[in-house]
């Protein structure tokens, strides 16, 4: 007889969770996940699949702008957003059908209801206990918002993307992939999009230069930027209008207000702490390389750690695991040069060290950048300019970041990545032969250091 009922429960269906489980049952371990929602998790559900069907359907209205300069008479589109929703779910319905197929096809053990872990090895769902050798928990994150006066007046990402019409006009709350992407999505259907930010500028995080260049490149496409700006309260009046009222005093009226300040990690209520699990102080699970937390039969893989937030790192984590653990594999996850893409318009791609970054873990280093009009866009006349971008370490010549904002940034940047991880140098992507004509050639073609002009205080 077995000592457990299970060789892995995973607590979390979501892309983590799901990968581990179906790595390990396709190694023959013993696995049961459980789900309270539905099978798929963020990414598949709330996150990136239904994010990116709304920004392929925004970027149609810069096709059928563009289309004029190549000759085509185009009669004004119509957008009919209810017909996008719901195509977009019957997607989603599609995909999760699938995840539940792979799942099946792996002997993963899937259970209805909510996991709560009762001891190290003892996982209580409605009542019933179940034992596992390993626990591992994959409980992804949710939105986070400020304690505001008003505050439950605001939406999320989540309900953003089942909204039962278009809002004419939207306001969106914070600067990072979120805000920017939903910026990106409304504005593309022609609502008028205000978005507010605290900082000077929008992604905190990403290369400064790419900051300030998708900020002008969002006004140039009529977003309305505020920056600097905190917000004091936010009022709902009787036609169901929304005032976000700044602490300048400054009122915004909106049809709709989004916030996305952040995530937190779904990590409350699950027994955690209780069986002696340690977490950080917004709730993160606490894990070593190895996805092991300090209760050595319990794992976490994902946005539950609040590391990388990013889906391809929680599949990672979760696959090293199910080799450790079942297959005779030890297996860590990389942490560095993960790339990362921002669905917005334009879109960023990136991978390696921001400049900042660079210079303070590398000191000296080259620049190489540019900016220019891809060559549509002489036709089409649309005034928009790609920036790209190459950190380099002076001493090695090694290539320590590549960004880029523009057209098709994140299919660039992805075989870019591999270059990056590999380690190779400047002299390298000089080698290399460009495909012409391409905006991505500009990556192999950068000759000229960029030297930063001096700043106006010490010019005067
Ligand atoms: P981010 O952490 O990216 O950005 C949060 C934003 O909210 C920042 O601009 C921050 O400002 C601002 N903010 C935080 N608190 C407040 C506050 N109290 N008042 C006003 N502004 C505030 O969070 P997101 O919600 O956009 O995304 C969460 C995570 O999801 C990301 O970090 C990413 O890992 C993942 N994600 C990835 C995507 C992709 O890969 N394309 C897409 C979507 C999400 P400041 O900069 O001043 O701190």
């Amino acid at each position: 007889m077995a000592r457990y009922d299970f060789d892995m429960i995973t607590i979390g269906a979501g892309s983590g969770g799901v990968a581990s489980s179906r790595r390990a049952g396709s190694y023959g371990a013993r696995v049961a996940i459980i789900e309270e929602l539905r099978i798929g998790g963020t990414c598949v559900l709330r996150g990136c699949v239904p994010k990116k069907l709304l920004v392929y359907g925004a970027q149609f209205a810069d096709a059928f702008e563009d289309a004029a300069g190549f000759g085509w008479t185009v009669e004004p589109p119509k957008f009919d957003w209810p017909f996008l929703i719901a195509a977009k779910n019957k997607e989603l319905d599609r995909l999760e059908q699938i995840y539940v197929n792979m799942l099946r096809n792996s002997k993963v053990e899937m259970i209805d209801g909510r996991g709560i872990v009762v001891d190290p090895h003892t996982v209580e769902v409605a009542g019933r206990r179940y034992t596992a050798e390993n626990i591992l928990v994959a409980t992804g994150g949710h939105p986070t918002v400020p304690d505001i006066p008003g505050i439950e007046h605001v939406i999320s990402s989540n309900e953003a993307l089942d909204l039962p019409t278009l809002p004419r006009r939207v306001i969106i709350v914070g600067g990072g992939y979120i805000a920017v992407e939903f910026a990106g999505i409304f504005r593309g259907f022609g609502s008028e999009v205000v978005e507010i930010i605290r900082a000077d500028e929008l992604l905190r995080g990403f290369d400064d230069d790419v900051r300030v260049a998708l900020g002008e490149e969002m006004r140039g496409r009529g977003i309305e930027l505020h920056t600097r700006t905190q917000i004091a309260r936010i009022d709902k009046d009787a036609r169901g209008e929304f005032t976000v009222q700044t602490a300048g005093g400054h009122e915004i009226a909106g049809d709709v207000v989004m916030y996305a300040t952040g995530r937190g990690p779904n990590s409350k209520g699950l027994g955690l702490p209780e069986v002696g699990v340690a977490m950080g102080q917004n709730g993160a699970i606490k894990v070593d390389e190895w996805q092991r937390t300090s209760v050595p039969s319990i794992y976490a893989v994902g946005d539950v750690t609040d590391r990388i937030n990013l889906t391809p790192v929680a599949i990672g984590e979760g696959r090293a695991i199910a080799e450790t653990l079942f297959n005779n594999n030890p297996m860590t996850f990389d942490h560095d040069n993960v790339p990362s893409a921002v669905f917005s318009n334009p879109p960023i791609g990136a991978v390696g060290l921001t400049e900042a970054e660079a210079r303070q873990q590398h000191g000296e280093v080259d620049i190489y950048c540019a900016r220019f009009r891809p060559m549509k866009n002489t036709l089409s006349g649309r005034n928009e300019r790609i920036f790209m971008k190459l950190v380099v370490d002076a001493k090695t010549e090694r290539v320590l970041g590549c960004h880029m904002l523009g057209p098709d940034a994140p299919e660039i940047i992805q075989g870019l990545a591999i270059a990056v991880k590999c380690g190779a140098s400047k002299r390298m992507f000089d080698q290399t032969v460009g495909i012409h004509p391409s905006a991505a050639e500009e990556f192999v073609t950068m000759r000229e250091k960029f030297v930063r002009p001096p700043q106006k205080e010490a010019a005067e």
